[in-house]
């Protein structure tokens, strides 16, 4: 029987967007999106029209929730965001979640999904410029290292992670040397290399308003 009740499942049925949050099942037809795309519950089906609050209210938690990140701690970046005036709100805001360490491990194939690359951090698998890190919300720029312990090469999360990331694409502001388990930040990510299905300007409206 599917298991239509799982509780990060039920999260992008939610949301009715993908936000990765299972590993390689999420990249199959085992991913209940591929097969039905309604809320969760009995009246998932018949759920109004939102109210402009609650559409922003529902991008804020969908980019939330793709992060993994607790509401305390996401809006703490939206106010560094804030503070910036380079680049919009909701750009600058994209890119402070992508460059935390966690991301940045999943996005180089160590790990097969955030939370897991999550944990991997935590119980301290990862070198960054050649010095122990267990920081998931460390803040990667650009020319910093990324590297897993040599001791941690066998794990058979990491070993999902590196099998996944061959059928997906590494982004093009990292660069991953899969031989030595080691990957670099090559530049900060642009909008357009950030594929987080979110309006951040919703996400921008709902802190603002
Ligand atoms: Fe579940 Fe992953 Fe599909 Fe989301 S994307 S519904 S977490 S399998």
């Amino acid at each position: 029987m599917s298991r239509y009740n799982d509780p990060d499942c039920r999260l992008c049925r939610r949301e009715l967007v993908k936000l990765y949050l299972k590993g390689n099942r999420c990249f199959s037809l085992r991913c209940p999106l591929e097969k039905k795309s309604q809320h969760p519950g009995q009246h998932g089906a018949a759920r109004k029209k939102l109210s402009e609050y609650a559409l922003r209210l529902r991008e804020k938690q969908k980019l939330r929730r793709y992060y993994g990140i607790l509401e305390r701690q996401f809006r703490r970046y939206f106010d560094i965001a804030t503070r910036q005036r380079e680049i919009p709100t909701g750009t600058k805001l994209l890119q402070l979640l992508e460059t935390r360490l966690d991301n940045v491990v999943y996005r180089l194939g160590f790990a097969p999904s955030r939370s897991a690359a999550h944990q991997l951090v935590g119980h301290g698998h990862f070198l960054v410029n050649g010095r122990p890190t267990n920081v998931s919300s460390y803040s990667l720029k650009p020319g910093d290292v990324i590297e897993l312990k040599p001791g941690s090469r066998g794990i058979p999360m990491v070993q999902e992670g590196m099998e996944q990331v061959k059928g997906r694409r590494i982004p093009e502001w990292l660069r991953l040397d899969p031989d030595n388990f080691r990957g670099e930040v090559l530049a900060m990510p642009a909008r357009e290399q950030i594929d987080a299905p979110v309006q951040e300007q919703l996400v921008v409206e709902f802190y603002s308003r």
